[in-house]
């Protein structure tokens, strides 16, 4: 297994790469090592070579690495999350990516303390087996998220359908980015909506090049 700084030296300058086909500055794209796969051991040699977020997608592996790591990364939550679920993670995380539904964001709002950053997942691709609003409800449901006050919508998230096509890929980080963009023109105080979550270890350079500010990188980086 290789190590994860030379992994991540390899992430980053493609990323570098991506940015500087379209002209985008690297340092608008965050990596979040998703370590979801990996022990805790492996999640601390990614916070050794310099990562700062980490992605978990289960409620009960983010709060053992979270005994272990504590407060010190910034823990974003990317799976799907069961509205009982919530009480225990609200605490820990600082990012939910994965918003579809009222009945979550109310139990988010009656459980947190303060605002959440969370992103609206968005099933863009229409594959039955994703999770997320298809892009259609977006709009509308965002606007229904007026009354949860502890709920910043700071952006979108999508997974892109698992295959090689570059220009299916792209096509559905360019929806995303579309959707984005009619979303902000709402200007709704709590939907700022300036980040895009999308782009995993196969298609990450696609989605920087598409306008990705957060992407959620597991195999290739920490290894699966
Ligand atoms: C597992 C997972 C990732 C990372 O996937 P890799 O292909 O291993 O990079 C990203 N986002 C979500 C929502 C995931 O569940």
């Amino acid at each position: 297994m290789k190590s994860v700084e030379s992994n991540l030296q390899i992430i980053t300058e493609k990323i570098a790469k991506a940015c500087e086909k379209v002209g985008r500055d690297p340092e608008e794209v965050t990596i979040i090592a998703v370590t979801k796969y990996v022990k805790i051991e492996r999640a601390q040699e990614a916070l050794k070579a310099g990562i700062i977020h980490l992605g978990e997608n289960r409620d009960q592996e983010l709060l053992k690495k979270y005994e272990v790591l504590g407060n010190q990364p910034i823990w974003h939550f990317i799976g799907t999350l069961q509205t009982r679920k919530v009480k225990k993670i609200i605490d820990k995380v600082d990012y939910i990516h994965s918003l579809d539904r009222l009945s979550l964001a109310e139990e988010i709002h009656k459980r947190a303390n303060r605002k959440i950053p969370c992103f609206v997942q968005v099933n863009v691709s229409g594959e039955e087996s994703k999770h997320g609003l298809p892009p259609e409800e977006v709009l509308p449901f965002i606007q229904q998220l007026a009354m949860y006050s502890n709920i910043e919508i700071v952006g979108l998230m999508t997974m892109a359908p698992y295959i090689k096509d570059e220009q299916i890929l792209r096509n559905c980080f360019r929806s995303l980015k579309q959707l984005q963009d009619e979303i902000q023109n709402l200007k709704l105080p709590y939907a700022p909506c300036t980040e895009l979550s999308m782009g995993m270890s196969n298609d990450y350079e696609i989605a920087v090049e598409e306008g990705a500010t957060f992407v959620r990188i597991g195999t290739s980086l920490v290894g699966e």
